[in-house]
């Protein structure tokens, strides 16, 4: 089902869900099961697993370094089909502009509609660890809002260099990304609600939010993405503090803030299990206080631990 209809079908209910992240190749994906059985016991609809970017290793051959390029968490496809047969849960797929070109991007999504995928998630992707800047990869999107045109038109029937007749369309729900505290490189908040509202005219069906520890900063993200005309639901993405390094790797990666009551909490913490029990207590307020604002998902970051999202879940729902 897409997630609209999850959304529509609770009707007004929040509902829960989470991401995941592939195992780094060569890993078994037992592990990734052991972590997600815990959590179905709080009826997901839906389960995201990330895509990650191709990076460069150096082989040391004798002196001489080899650069090859590699995908360390590789399987996004093939892992949303197994959790979607092992546990009866639907599974989203993020999609990534970065790394792909348009023809590999169609393949993949060919892949996704025979295995009965009805929802992706449409993203750019960030720079790769050498670049300054995103760029695009050869024949690939620059922009998150060209890859939602590129699922619509499959949605159409209409693939990329128009050789066939479709006679079996895809059907995918896009889910996009957005960011209560803009994106980095946006100039301001205003004009990356701009570009939210451009993937959303450009058939995006809802947005998923980058993480945030101060619920505000949803609330009236949602009221100005109102204001400019977005009127698809907006999931606010959640995440635990777990470590007391958090504190600077969070804003750090995501360009976020931390509220000085969580950063005065942490640190008065004498070792990490203290810092996961602040990061569980706050999880659990911003959680119930999301539900109580009409949030229609909480959608819990857990990269790939379910421990604390699970304490979380049986506190909240
Ligand atoms: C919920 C969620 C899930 C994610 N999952 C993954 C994942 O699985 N793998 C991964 O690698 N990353 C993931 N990311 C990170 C994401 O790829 C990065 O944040 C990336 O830098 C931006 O992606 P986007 O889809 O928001 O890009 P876009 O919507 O393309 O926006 C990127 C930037 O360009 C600007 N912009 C957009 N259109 C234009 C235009 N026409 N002209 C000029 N500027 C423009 C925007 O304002 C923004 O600053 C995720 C992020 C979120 C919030």
């Amino acid at each position: 089902m897409k997630v609209t209809e999850h959304i529509k079908k609770a009707n007004g209910k929040t509902l829960f869900s989470f991401e995941i992240i592939p195992p780094t190749k060569g890993k078994n994906i037992q592990e990734l099961y052991d972590n997600i059985d815990p959590l179905m016991e709080f009826e997901p609809p839906f389960i995201d697993v990330t895509t990650s970017r191709e990076e460069y290793v150096y082989i040391d051959r004798n002196g001489l370094f080899d650069r090859k390029i590699t995908r360390m968490r590789p399987g996004t496809v093939g892992i949303c089909a197994a959790i979607k047969h092992k546990y009866n849960v639907d599974t989203i797929p993020h999609v990534l502009c970065g790394g792909f070109s348009k023809e590999e991007t169609e393949y993949l999504l060919v892949d996704c509609h025979y295995l009965g995928i009805e929802n992706v998630m449409a993203l750019r992707g960030d720079a790769m660890s050498h670049q300054k800047f995103f760029e695009p990869s050869n024949g690939g999107h620059h922009y998150a809002c060209d890859l939602v045109k590129q699922i619509q038109n499959l949605n159409k029937g209409k693939y990329l260099h128009d050789v066939i007749e479709a006679d079996d369309k895809a059907d995918f729900c896009v889910g996009v990304a957005g960011y209560p505290e803009k994106h980095v490189e946006a100039p301001s908040l205003n004009s990356d609600l701009k570009r939210l509202k451009e993937k959303v005219d450009a058939g995006a069906d809802y947005v998923v939010t980058q993480m945030f520890f101060d619920n505000s900063k949803y609330f009236e993200f949602v009221k100005e993405a109102r204001n400019a005309g977005i009127d698809v639901p907006i999931i606010p993405g959640i995440k635990p503090i777990a470590i007391s390094r958090h504190l600077q790797m969070l804003p750090q990666v995501f360009k976020i803030d931390i509220p000085e009551p969580l950063i005065s909490a942490v640190e008065k913490c004498k070792n990490n299990k203290e810092v996961r029990q602040v990061g569980i207590e706050w999880c659990i307020q911003q959680s119930k206080e999301l539900m109580e604002g009409g949030a229609p998902v909480l959608h819990y970051y857990s990269m790939g631990k379910s421990s604390n999202i699970e304490r979380i879940a049986k506190a909240v729902f």
